[in-house]
């Protein structure tokens, strides 16, 4: 699609619900979706479908773009009532696929009316299904409310949405609004695939904060909060976005969306997590995310991450991912691709535009680095058999984690993809790097928001481009190989490695904090989730044990329940005491755990003190890893 002009752009696309005039083409499926019971997580929808007699079945959206999953929540969807001429029509559900519903449509009927509604979860674990709403905001995505008719491609399928807010709301989306009466808004008609790809943030306590405003397109943080406080971004913050904005700019060389909407949903009470699209990202974080340190240093790269799928992942995506409708399965193989260089151009993103200093990205690659390193799964299962099986490994619980392996494609990924950026480097002697892949693979011209697949021949080719070398035995041999060690290279050859140190880094201790654990892996060989009464959690529960550590050998498994250290009462600071008193005693570290219905004592030999992961300078070898989280975009004055 071609770009149209910046002046059209400002009065067309996006910008913050205001409105164009708009007319349904033919075949228009209308959607009319009643926000007003959002507050209690219901969502209420009535569609119209143009239609001819004969049977028919209707589909509920079951692999989401973004979820790498069958996560369509089939279960809560409620309410169902079709009617054809006024009269009620017996609908029945595929005995196989349960997002599938049959229907007989009547001589004579030319429309359906369908009404649905959608029961929201209370969870907060989760993605796109998991928690969406409180009793001031809510994060709409349209898949969650709808149902398609087989037989059309959700490409060639035209919707007409319309939202009604609760009184006094606000709203933002990627989606035109054609009309704005009352409470309720009305978008333009839309393809099915676009539909779904823009999510609208709505809220009583809102705000639009323009970043960057020099470039073109538009770029907009859009917050809405559980409180006018929680918006307060200050003005310091705003800039290292709209630096973000540049620096994608200069790195990618193009951008391929008509505006770019952050849609930020800010609440201790939604699910936490980022769901990319081609003009906005879906981010849900914690309510004082903006206004409390101490929640930004751990949670500030996902924006980067998020605005790094506009190229990689919507853009340009693995053909296997880009499947044909809803309902057909994707293939996840390439995703330490789609995720492990997006997850790799979000960190070094998060270092160029200031959101971290140099040494929290060191820090957080290096505790990236240890997990991995730690992570026993690893000698059974190869990189590629966690994109494989991503679609199951993003449900799996964190029990077990380090036995299991999960979804390592993303921070192992980033090794990787810091491996061939460093070698690179390295054999060009730093006059090419993978920003130069980038530009190559993410197509140097401007455009709106097209897809265009890629195979893992296209990066072999790409990365070809750049240097030649034998990446295709470089990538296969990382992907496919067991190994005892997370694959530190790059981090090597950007001259640091990864040490142990007694004490963590304030990154170490955000992430506990934010995360309510104590992690002891490196010592004890623990990872322990604190207690958290509200939430049904009155005792601390050993979350995961690495195998082959002092714990594991103890016999402590995950799931159980941390009583006791040393005949005192558990709490963090008598465990760390304890690890410490330790280091320079013979006695083991005894745990009183409760197993089920058992008691028991742990008796723990471990005498090596703290150990908390860090990068530390290798003497003599150029420190590459700053080279690559240096700015490359100017900074206005
Ligand atoms: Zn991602």
């Amino acid at each position: 699609m071609p770009k149209p002009s910046a002046v059209a752009l400002l009065l067309l696309f996006g910008v913050f619900c205001t409105p164009v005039i708009a007319a349904n083409p033919p075949g228009t499926i209308t959607l009319a979706v009643d926000a007003t019971d959002a507050p209690r997580n219901l969502l209420h929808a009535k569609l119209t479908v143009p239609v001819s007699a004969g049977p028919m079945t209707l589909f509920y959206p079951k692999w989401n773009p973004g979820e790498h999953g069958p996560t369509g929540p089939i279960v809560n969807l409620s309410g169902l009532k079709i009617t054809a001429n006024g009269q009620p029509l017996a609908w029945r559900r595929d005995d196989v696929d349960m997002y599938a519903f049959r229907i007989e449509v009547p001589q004579g009927a030319s429309t359906l009316e369908i009404a649905l509604d959608y029961l929201g979860p209370v969870k907060e674990e989760g993605y796109s299904a998991a928690a969406f709403a409180t009793q001031e905001l809510a994060m709409l995505n349209w898949n969650l409310v709808l149902l398609y008719p087989e037989g059309k491609s959700p490409r060639e399928l035209t919707y007409a949405a319309s939202l009604r807010l609760p009184a006094g709301w606000q709203c933002a989306t990627a989606l035109e609004v054609a009309s704005h009466t009352g409470d309720t808004v009305e978008f333009k008609p839309v393809t099915l695939n676009f539909l779904i790809d823009s999510p609208v943030l709505s809220g009583a306590h809102f705000r639009v904060v323009p970043l960057a405003a020099e470039i073109t397109p538009p770029h907009r943080l859009d917050l809405a909060a559980d409180s006018e406080a929680a918006l307060g971004i200050s003005p310091e913050v705003v800039a290292e976005y709209s630096q973000l904005v540049r620096e994608a700019g200069v790195l990618y060389g193009a951008r391929h969306y008509w505006h770019y909407d952050f849609l930020i949903s800010l609440s201790d009470h939604v699910a936490h997590f980022g769901l990319e699209h081609h003009q906005s990202s879906d981010d849900r974080m914690r309510e004082r995310a903006f206004v409390d340190g101490f929640f930004y240093a751990s949670g500030s790269s996902l924006l980067p991450h998020e605005f790094t799928h506009s190229w990689n992942g919507k853009y340009r995506r693995p053909a296997g991912l880009a499947s044909a409708n809803f309902q057909e399965p994707m293939k996840d193989e390439l995703l330490w691709v789609y995720e492990g260089l997006t997850q790799y151009l979000g960190v070094i993103l998060s270092g160029r535009s200031g959101l971290w200093t140099p040494e929290q990205f060191r820090d957080h690659l290096a505790i990236s680095t240890a997990e991995l390193d730690v992570t026993a799964g690893r000698t059974w299962r190869p990189l590629i058999d966690t994109t494989i099986a991503a679609s199951i490994l993003y449900e799996a619980p964190h029990e077990w984690e380090a036995s299991r392996r999960s979804v390592d494609y993303y921070d192992e990924g980033t090794l990787i993809w810091l491996d061939a950026d460093t070698t690179i480097r390295e054999l060009t002697k730093g006059q090419r790097s993978l920003n130069d892949f980038c530009r190559i693979f993410f197509d140097g011209h401007d455009t709106g928001p097209e897809l265009k697949t890629y195979t893992f021949d296209d990066v072999v080719h790409t990365l070809n481009q750049v240097v030649a070398y034998d990446w295709r035995s470089f990538l296969n041999s990382r992907l496919n190989s067991i190994t005892t060690h997370a694959p530190m290279a790059g981090i090597e050859r950007g001259g640091w490695k990864l040490v142990y140190s007694e004490t963590p880094s304030p990154v170490f201790l955000g992430v506990e904090a934010v995360q309510h654990l104590t992690d002891v892996r490196y010592s004890l060989g623990m990872v322990i989730r604190e207690a958290d009464p509200a939430l049904g959690e009155p005792q601390a529960k050993l979350r995961d044990v690495i195998p082959d550590s002092p714990a594991w050998q103890a016999g402590i498994g995950p799931g159980m329940e941390l009583l006791g250290v040393n005949g005192r009462p558990y709490s963090a600071t008598v465990l760390h005491d304890a690890i410490q008193e330790a280091k320079s005693g013979s006695e083991p570290i005894r745990l009183l755990i409760q197993n089920g219905s058992f008691q028991n004592i742990y008796s723990v030999n471990y005498h090596g003190g703290e150990r908390y992961p860090e990068l530390e300078r290798i003497p003599n070898v150029p420190n590459m890893l700053g080279e690559i989280i240096k700015p490359l975009a100017p900074r206005p004055k």
